[in-house]
């Protein structure tokens, strides 16, 4: 394993996330490599962590006054062993081959656990949707579209949202690759209602996170109702989150975006931040103009400080150090669910298990998105539409069970109630035998 991991970070370089990514699910497969010396033989760990493809692009584009900007598009076809790849679209300057490949990597063992047909895939550009017009988004999605549509289609390629991609998004590079080749309902998901979506897609991952730290919880007596929750973000994955904990019956107190943090002891009002972020598309701080009981401050690590029993990272990757994570800890946190992923850093996660806090890693966590992704997709070849009920009783059962098989593979290789292990170990044994199964493609 340390001779592959040397040879990943020789032949990647430059690329500390990519790097980190590789080391957390190689330090978990050390007990199935000890028992099953077939993955060895067969080279697995060469062979998972080269992506099958990864594609480059130009991006040219012209702004609103007339001038030309020209970003990087990626598109990674990690692995498809499992089915099409299938993973998110982010849309940030801080995209590079490194996050794009973090993401990616992740992603394999994310769309294994949830059961579903998908394989990995992830893509994105560095462009910045912060301060540009609607017709600059557009005009920029369609010319990213261009190049994508070549290498994308239901059975090959499903992209989807993440960091900045939404449906406004979604929808007009679904009406570019329309007109470029032809209607296909299922070559995206998180499409609008009226175009072939499905119900619960937008609330799927920060609802699916609820669930499964609710899991977690019930198992240790506990549960959400009466407890004190901080949530990072305030986007689609943190909106939902704090939509269902407070449903069920906690009290978020803080979230976030990139430029600070609003608090309030009494608890937030969802309402005010889904109108500011979700149609006024404007700065978190603007809470506080309508709330001056609340407090905005400015930085994003100093949310860690507040005093919670659950916290939930849905920003993005890194976003808690060990730093962070001892701060929670002296202040007495009960559980974390990563809904963003790769939110802590290895540091951090380490903290957190030796202080025996419960600790929902990203995986298994936040693949309630992409699991509704895949419902998505099958609802988009049966051209039928299942109900809210029916999609969130699936995406209810799907979180369970990938709570119940990650228990169990951390049972079995000796690290019992280790969901770092288990979820890194159930996704990649299914994936690693089916592609023993395939031969050396
Ligand atoms: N971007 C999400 C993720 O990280 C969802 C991907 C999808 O729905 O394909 O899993």
């Amino acid at each position: 394993m340390n001779r592959v991991y040397e040879e990943v970070k020789k032949r990647n370089p430059h690329e500390p996330e990519f790097h980190q990514a590789v080391k957390e699910i190689f330090l978990s497969l050390v007990p199935v490599f000890a028992k099953n010396p077939k993955y060895m033989k067969q080279a697995i760990l060469e062979r998972i962590v080269e992506p099958e493809r990864m594609i480059t692009f130009r991006v040219p584009w012209v702004d609103d006054q007339g001038q030309i900007h020209v970003n990087r598009g990626y598109r990674v076809q990690f692995n498809s062993t499992l089915g099409p790849y299938k993973g998110g679209l982010r849309f940030h300057p801080s995209v590079n081959a490194s996050i794009i490949k973090f993401l990616g990597f992740e992603q394999i063992l994310k769309n294994s656990l949830t059961g579903l047909p998908i394989g990995g895939g992830k893509g994105g550009s560095d462009f910045d949707p912060k301060g540009k017009s609607d017709n600059e988004i557009m005009r920029f999605t369609q010319s990213f579209m261009t190049e994508l549509s070549r290498h994308i289609g239901p059975n090959v390629d499903v992209p989807a949202g993440d960091i900045g991609v939404g449906a406004r998004e979604i929808g007009y590079m679904f009406g570019q690759y329309k007109k470029l080749r032809g209607y296909e309902a299922g070559v995206l998901t998180g499409k609008g209602l009226g175009y072939g979506g499905s119900l619960v897609r937008t609330e799927a991952t920060g609802y699916g996170t609820v669930y499964f730290v609710e899991e977690m919880l019930k198992e240790q007596g506990l549960s959400f109702e009466g407890s004190t929750v901080v949530v990072s973000g305030s986007g689609n994955v943190s909106i939902y989150a704090i939509e269902k904990a407070q449903q069920l019956g906690a009290k978020v107190v803080a979230c976030s975006d990139s430029n600070g943090y609003i608090y309030d002891e009494n608890g937030l009002d969802l309402e005010t931040i889904k109108r500011i972020k979700e149609v006024e598309r404007k700065r978190i701080k603007e809470y506080v103009l309508e709330h001056p009981q609340a407090e905005y401050v400015e930085g994003c690590s100093g949310i860690w400080s507040i005093p919670c029993d659950i916290a939930l990272p849905c920003a993005t990757q890194n976003e808690i150090d060990s730093e962070s994570a001892q701060t929670l800890i002296s202040n007495g946190v009960k559980a974390i669910g990563e809904g963003a992923n790769m939110p802590s850093t290895l540091e951090a996660i380490d903290l957190f298990l030796e202080s025996k806090v419960l600790f929902g890693p990203a995986k298994a966590v936040n693949a309630g998105g992409v699991a509704v992704s895949a419902l998505e997709m099958s609802q988009n070849s049966m051209r039928l539409s299942w109900t809210f009920e029916e999609v969130d009783s699936k995406l209810q059962d799907i979180m369970a069970s990938i709570y119940r098989n990650s228990m169990d593979a951390a049972e079995e290789y000796g690290h019992p109630g280790n969901l770092v292990y288990g979820a890194n170990i159930a996704g990649f044994l299914k994936v690693a035998d089916a592609m023993i199964a395939h031969g050396v493609i």
